[in-house]
């Protein structure tokens, strides 16, 4: 793909500006020096083009706030990630390194670099100004319009460096672009200290190749406001049969490519045994359950997924019948 020469037809962030302070955000924003860009953005991921002041001087010329805190997108195998470490000092870069040896200046390149092994004591030294912090620069496409152009997603995240030798094998095993879900994922957990943390960090899923994933998810499941007695057993009718031949072919290898691994996870988080169990109680748990963990926010998006899946296979079983 010729998407790393040509000018990037904008940027997403995962916070702004706000009166001089960083604001982290719950959904994607997106800045653009192109007005049709900005008014596509706005009708495919919501929110309304306007000129922008969340990046200060340097920013591009609009920016979007989106609805979406997840956007489908495209990525050009391993190499549309890079990622380095910087440390950046008074008087420019003093550290440039990949973790083990200095990638600049030229008289230092290959040499060791003195950075830790574990991401945990870099992160100890970077807080320290001792160390150099990530610097990940994501190049995609919108799965949706990838017409756009290419896109980029910088980011000195820590997690998303604690990811990138998973995203970067997952990338090697999908042949040709995959289709990823990145997201804003919120995090919230109990410190040992008994203390409630709550933040949000950038994720990108890998989900599969460009002939077997929809370039845009299914409406996430909202709980279903019917009575919830009967709502289980209505909506277990949606689980997918783990026999249904009259599936074609194409179709079937989508479904259980997708949903056996959806169910799996739910089903580790929910502890059940068959498919059709699993379903069944995710979709118990949500109906009933008014905590929000983020387990939970998954688990729905899994059910919409599983539901999704399951209504295309119904279709596919509808039309072989006919
Ligand atoms: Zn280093």
């Amino acid at each position: 793909m010729t998407q790393s020469t040509a000018a990037p037809a904008g940027r997403f962030h995962t916070g702004r500006l706000s009166e001089g302070r960083p604001q982290a955000l719950e959904a994607w924003r997106v800045t653009t020096d192109d007005a049709d860009v900005a008014a596509r953005i706005a009708g495919l991921l919501g929110g309304e083009p306007r000129p922008n002041e969340g990046t200060g001087s340097t920013g591009l010329a609009y920016e979007v706030l989106t609805s979406r805190e997840s956007v489908r997108i495209l990525l050009d195998g391993p190499d549309a990630v890079a990622a380095h470490m910087v440390l950046w000092g008074s008087v420019g870069l003093i550290h440039h390194c990949d973790g083990v040896e200095f990638l600049s200046p030229e008289e230092k390149k290959g040499r060791p670099c003195g950075c830790p092994p574990l991401l945990e004591d870099r992160k100890l030294a970077a807080r320290a100004m001792r160390g150099p912090t990530p610097s990940v620069d994501i190049t995609f496409q919108i799965a949706a319009a990838p017409e756009l152009g290419a896109f980029h997603f910088m980011t000195a995240s820590w997690q998303m460096a604690a990811q990138l030798s998973d995203l970067t094998e997952a990338l090697e095993r999908v042949n040709g672009p995959a289709v990823c879900d990145l997201t804003i994922e919120l995090v919230v957990y109990t410190s040992k200290a008994g203390r409630g943390v709550c933040y949000r960090k950038p994720v990108v899923t890998v989900l599969g190749s460009l002939d077997t994933i929809a370039p845009e998810p299914p409406p996430v499941a909202e709980p279903v406001p019917a009575p919830a007695p009967s709502a289980p057993r209505r909506k277990a009718r949606l689980a997918p049969e783990p026999t249904t031949p009259p599936v074609p072919e194409s179709r079937r290898s989508v479904s259980v490519g997708v949903d056996a691994d959806l169910l799996r996870s739910a089903a580790q988080v929910l502890g059940t045994g068959d498919h059709q169990e699993t379903v069944t109680a995710a979709l118990s748990e949500i109906l009933a359950g008014r905590q929000q963990t983020p387990e939970l926010a998954q688990l729905r998006e899994h059910v919409g997924r599983i539901a999704a899946i399951a209504g295309q296979a119904l279709q596919g079983q509808e039309s072989s019948l006919t």
